[in-house]
């Protein structure tokens, strides 16, 4: 009998992921909508066959371009390979300013892809880049990099300065169908960290309150493209009056 290989694709590629946790959150969404990233801590995103396959690709040309860095046989030694998929937790407090003099406590988890070590022969010193890796169906509507990406990004570039100087970051976009790349600098910005983490706590406490956060995608002109891809649209419009996520808080919790 022929092996059904496109059955053993489909299988593989349906990996059943852990369920949220509230107080554990990912750098990798919080420049997407606030209430989309509340949902998916409540109702688990069933993804088609065909979606489950286009984000394997992604995974795919993640692992090509570790091999790329990992066997670089550039001679002069000016890039290193360093690590792939650093891996870090950081836990947060803050005074609520509430009556009682309560905390808010949340972590921050998430790993960085790849990090080239470069090597400036020049003035002896070495430069670290934490490159971040996105792959796009066409490079040519990539003119700067996307709002979540660099957020994502500031917010490595944040957790691996504490432990290495002069580290800086490298937005790659891949187009999927020829490999074809373009990359940006990303310096770190002290006022996108503070942002990263003001959408954290909003997220957080919107989160324990069960109060739903605003539609941000759908109100602002630049991110209401999220909406079109969002699995929470249906909810988000049932939502819409009431303010809570009532009929799907009795649901789900
Ligand atoms: S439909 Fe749009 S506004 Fe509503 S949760 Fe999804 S992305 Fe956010």
């Amino acid at each position: 009998m022929t092996p059904n290989i496109a059955k053993m694709i489909s299988e593989y590629i349906t990996r059943k992921r852990s369920p949220k946790v509230i107080g554990r959150y990912y750098p990798s969404e919080i420049g997407y909508c606030l209430r989309k990233s509340y949902y998916s801590y409540f109702i688990e995103t069933n993804y088609d066959d065909e979606t489950l396959r286009v984000f394997e690709v992604g995974n795919i040309l993640h692992s090509f371009i570790y091999d790329v860095f990992r066997n670089n046989r550039n001679n002069k030694g000016e890039i290193e390979y360093v690590q792939n998929e650093k891996a870090f937790i950081s836990a947060y407090d803050f005074p609520d300013n509430s009556f009682e003099g309560n905390w808010q406590s949340f972590l921050i988890s998430g790993r960085a892809d790849d990090i080239i070590l470069i090597n400036n022969k020049e003035d002896g010193k070495e430069d670290k880049y934490v490159v971040e890796i996105k792959t796009v169906k066409d490079l040519f509507y990539i003119n700067e990099p996307s709002y979540p990406h660099k957020l994502q990004l500031q917010y490595y570039l944040r957790v691996l300065s504490a432990e290495n100087q002069n580290v800086r970051g490298l937005l790659v976009y891949i187009q999927k169908d020829n490999l074809s790349i373009k990359t940006f600098n990303v310096p770190f910005e002290r006022e996108v960290y503070i942002e990263i983490i003001s959408r954290m706590r909003q997220l957080d406490s919107c989160l324990k309150k069960l109060e739903l956060p605003p539609k941000e995608a759908a109100d602002d002109p630049k991110m209401k493209w999220q909406c079109g891809f969002c699995p929470y649209a249906k909810q988000c419009g049932a939502d819409e009056n009431t303010g809570k996520m009532v009929t799907h808080l009795e649901a789900f919790l």
